[in-house]
């Protein structure tokens, strides 16, 4: 029979950090801190398989799991001498979710369980404290109502307020035992009222209740929105983790905390984190009081006022710190960790892999090559490739005027600046409109995620560092500025106040996630610094890596910018983003609607200038390395004039009429253009467009031969080749033309001619195309359209559906489909390699430059892949990471 409990604590671990799948990041953890003898209260975590079951059979657990649920919790009773339901010394324990990957704040949590009329007055007696025991058992039917019940947590809420204002008291602090035994009163009214039943007494049913309520978080709509997010499947599930309970809200000496082992915002090797005294762990990440500093450094640098931890328990920090170096050394990596100390006990509740910006990982892994806890390669492992995003993007310039409102914590860093919006959905709204919006909220909740998602960057009145906004911000590369308290917000009004300044829903600002400066209207940015631990990183991964590196550029800005990246070649060059340009534009259209080919000649005859400058300047910024050109690829009819003012400037070009030119141009129209009139068809049907492009290549190349000395190696590409036949006849175009330039100009260049692989048909019969072309670039944003029969221009309006139902774990055109479109490159490069041994192999669809499409790559052997200048450096990154994979 499947076990589906493992228990651990009291020198006993059924799992360990090994069993991550079975028992969820937490469950995994708890069980691996137990087994090396730290602190940790026991529990026991039910696995993953049985939230899987659990849906597979309709939302019902196997009688089997009854029993070993009453064997976890003996285990606990055995340990802390307690009963659970015991109404003189009773056993308390939380039941928390834990799925595989962390996913903060996203499922559900019940703390205090256990509680009911009778154990309440047992509690008090044990701990000698009346007020605290009718305060966790006001906090427990609270969090069970809402979590279990589905109650509404507004009226508990509202409920505590009255009680509060009743009384004349300020904070939950100044409330009695007797004040929060009558609240007890009322919110059991509330429940009888809402739910029509009385609250649960048996503390079995609650225990029940809370284990299939934390199961079914996992299917909830934030957590769904989150998984989706994150590319996490929905097939994994989550844990049960039930513990027994141990409280930071026993009074001065009682503490709760969050810590992270390093800076989890810039990397810096100083313990990082935030404590409240006479506290329950939930209040330190609520943001609803604002916590103390650890350390008297973070204090100090902060210019806080109440005491650190360091300073105010001296004693249980020293352990602490103690514990996290502990833990560093075991993991080998910054650990995020939850803790309480119940009278003057330090207990671990939590260690997990910290989440890291990608500044901090990248310092991080660095440092630890260095310190020797990590290898070279292991660093090259530790930072998420499509994280560097981050680095790579501008920031503040620090001369730039700035107008500062206000300043917050350096939540999360980096700048960004948009209108300001007051709640989520308006952001999300906002942003499908192409606008840059910052999020402004008094603190954000999980079901904010979406709105956070679309921003450019979040700022909150309330919350510590590790508040949710900070954590869900870091996570997502978000810049974050939090807790900046002079904010007055008015959400209703659509407005925030700053001092004497007001600033209305719409109006721009910019946040500084690296410093806390909120400022008004928009700052000036600077290009990032790609020196330092960047440059040490990306040498460490090409000392590893096999894949080369090139990109897809086309103007000359983009070619700098993806040299200094470290691309090695261009992979793809678009000729038809040439043709655009103002200047030349008449002159392609004139090209278009000429009726024969002595009209489309004379157009040519104007662009092949235009065309040799272009890859002129190309070929001498990629000195020494390999480009390829694509010839001309689009249907014609993305060309055509649609304004009157631009026909008759091709009028007037030509000569032609207005009128007979819009003929001309109703002739063109086609049905289904992406598979209509394009790519090398436009070559068979007009070759003398495709004998103009290759002349232009040919000329530049040798002129810049001579010209630097340095001889470029143009590789002419053919797109949207089917047959063999197709390929060959553009060949003898190409050949013929280049023989014909080096013969006018007395000297001869190395040049490839290969050809794109976008449809089904080419990869099939690839054994064929590789006896004329000398090499294979997979154009994966075709080959997928082809292959899936999907639209890549109409795909949005149901592809977020696909994914959502797991017909797609992800987007293809973002993460190629390995399964499908993968089958093809594979079949493609084995029969085009068994005709050309020496067949170059390349990919220069989007894909080329998404991490888990680059590891694919690796596993078919390309020799490169090639992507937009500023995902070069991901793609050294992740051809690096594939290659130790491999
Ligand atoms: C492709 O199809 O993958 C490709 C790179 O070409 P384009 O995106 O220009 O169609
Ligand atoms: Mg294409």
């Amino acid at each position: 029979m499947t076990q589906y409990v493992y228990r651990f604590g009291g020198g006993v671990s059924d799992g360990g950090a090994g069993d991550r799948n079975l028992l969820g990041g937490k469950g995994a953890n708890l069980a691996e801190m137990a087994s090396i003898g730290l602190p940790v209260p026991p529990g026991f975590t039910i696995s993953t398989e049985m939230c899987t079951r659990y849906y597979q059979e309709g939302e019902h657990f196997p009688d089997s799991l009854r029993a070993e649920v009453a064997n976890g919790l003996a285990h606990i009773e055995g340990i802390t001498g307690k009963t659970f339901g015991n109404p003189a010394d009773p056993l308390l324990v939380s039941v928390r979710s834990g799925a595989r990957v962390s996913m903060p704040g996203m499922m559900d949590t019940v703390l205090n369980l256990g509680l009911n009329d009778e154990t309440v007055e047992g509690l008090a007696a044990t701990s000698g404290d009346a007020r605290f025991a009718w305060d966790s058992y006001r906090r427990f039917i609270q969090m069970y109502s809402d979590v279990v019940l589905g109650l509404d947590h507004g009226s508990f809420e509202e409920a505590l307020e009255i009680a509060k204002e009743d009384q004349g008291h300020f904070l939950d602090t100044d409330m009695n035992a007797a004040d929060w035994q009558k609240l007890v009163g009322e919110y059991k009214r509330l429940v009888q009222e809402q739910w029509g039943k009385p609250f649960p007494q048996d503390v079995h049913d609650q225990l029940w209740g809370a284990i299939g309520a934390v199961f079914g978080s996992w299917q909830s709509e934030r957590a769904k929105v989150y998984r989706r997010l994150n590319d996490i499947p929905g097939g994994w599930g989550t844990a049960v983790n039930v513990q027994a309970m141990v409280f930071g809200n026993m009074g001065e000496t009682s503490a709760t905390g969050v810590a992270f082992t390093r800076n989890p915002s810039t990397g810096e090797r100083a313990y990082y984190g935030e404590f409240l005294i006479n506290a329950q762990g939930e209040d330190v990440v609520a943001g609803i009081r604002t916590p103390q500093y650890l350390t008297r450094a973070a204090r100090e640098a902060a210019g806080a006022k109440p005491a650190s931890m360091e300073e105010a328990m001296p004693e249980t920090f020293a352990e602490l710190a103690r514990v996290f170096e502990l833990l560093e050394t075991h993991y080998r990596d910054m650990q995020d960790i939850e803790f309480t100390v119940e009278r003057g006990k330090l207990w671990m509740l939590q260690t997990r892999n910290g989440k890291r910006t990608a500044k901090a990982a990248l310092k991080m892994a660095v440092d630890m090559a260095h310190e020797g806890l990590i290898t070279e390669e292991q660093a090259v492992g530790r930072v998420d490739p499509a994280a560097l995003d981050q680095l790579l993007h501008p920031t503040l310039d620090p001369d730039a005027p700035r107008d500062v409102l206000t300043k917050g914590l350096p939540a999360s860093p980096g700048a960004a600046s948009g209108a300001v919006v007051f709640d989520a959905d308006t952001a999300e709204k906002r942003a499908e409109l192409g606008d840059a919006v910052i999020l402004v909220r008094v603190e954000t909740s999980p079901e904010d995620i979406h709105g956070m998602h679309a921003a450019k960057g979040i700022l909150t009145a309330r919350g510590g560092m590790t508040s949710h906004a900070a954590v869900v911000a870091r996570g997502m590369g978000r810049p974050c500025v939090s807790g900046a308290g002079t904010l007055a917000i008015d959400a209703k009004a659509k407005l925030f106040r700053v001092g004497d300044r007001t600033i209305r829903e719409g109006e721009t600002i910019t946040i500084d996630g690296a410093t806390g400066e909120v400022m008004a209207g928009e700052v000036a940015t600077v290009q990032p610094e790609l020196a330092g631990d960047f440059g040490t990183l990306m040498e460490w991964a090409d000392k590893v890596r096999r894949l080369r590196v090139r990109t897809n550029a086309e103007t000359p800005a983009d070619c700098r910018t993806a040299r200094g990246f470290g691309a090695e070649g261009i992979g793809l060059c678009r000729t038809e983003h040439m043709f655009f340009d103002a200047a030349r534009i008449t002159a392609v259209r004139q090209m278009i609607l000429a009726t024969d080919e002595k009209g489309r000649r004379a157009a040519l005859a104007k662009l092949l200038p235009e065309q040799r400058g272009d890859f002129a300047e190309i070929f001498e910024i990629m000195a020494g390395l390999p480009v390829t050109i694509r010839l001309l690829d689009p249907p014609l009819h993305e060309f055509l004039p649609h304004e009157e003012a631009e026909f008759e400037e091709v009028a007037r070009a030509t000569g032609l009429g207005v009128e007979a030119l819009k003929r001309r141009a109703a002739e063109l129209h086609e049905f289904n253009p992406m598979l209509g009139h394009r790519g090398c068809r436009l070559g068979v049907t007009y070759p003398e467009i495709y004998e103009m492009q290759a002349r232009a290549i040919f000329e530049a190349a040798v002129e810049v031969a001579e010209k630097t000395g340095e001889a470029p190696i143009p590789e002419v590409m053919v797109p949207l080749v089917a047959t063999r036949r197709e390929l060959e006849l553009m060949k003898e175009l190409i050949d013929r033309t280049a023989e014909a330039v080096f013969a006018e100009k007395g000297r001869r260049l190395d040049y490839l001619v290969g050809t794109m692989i976008e449809l089904p048909r080419a990869a099939l019969k690839a054994g064929e195309v590789a006896e004329v072309g000398a090499f294979f670039s997979f154009g994966t944003n075709d080959l997928t359209q082809t292959t899936l029969g999907v639209s890549r221009d109409d795909a949005g309006r149901f592809l977020t559906s696909y994914v959502d139902k797991g017909i797609f774990l992800r987007d293809p055109f973002v993460s190629l489909d390995v399964e499908g479109v993968g089958e093809l490159i594979r079949i493609a490069a084995e029969r085009g390699r068994a005709t050309r041994p020496d067949l170059k192999l390349g990919i220069c669809g989007e894909h080329g430059g998404d991490p888990a499409s680059i590891a694919f790559c690796e596993s078919v052997r390309l020799d490169y892949v090639s992507a937009s200048p500023y995902r070069v450096p991901i793609a050294r990154l992740a051809a690096a990471q594939a290659a130790l994979r491999g």
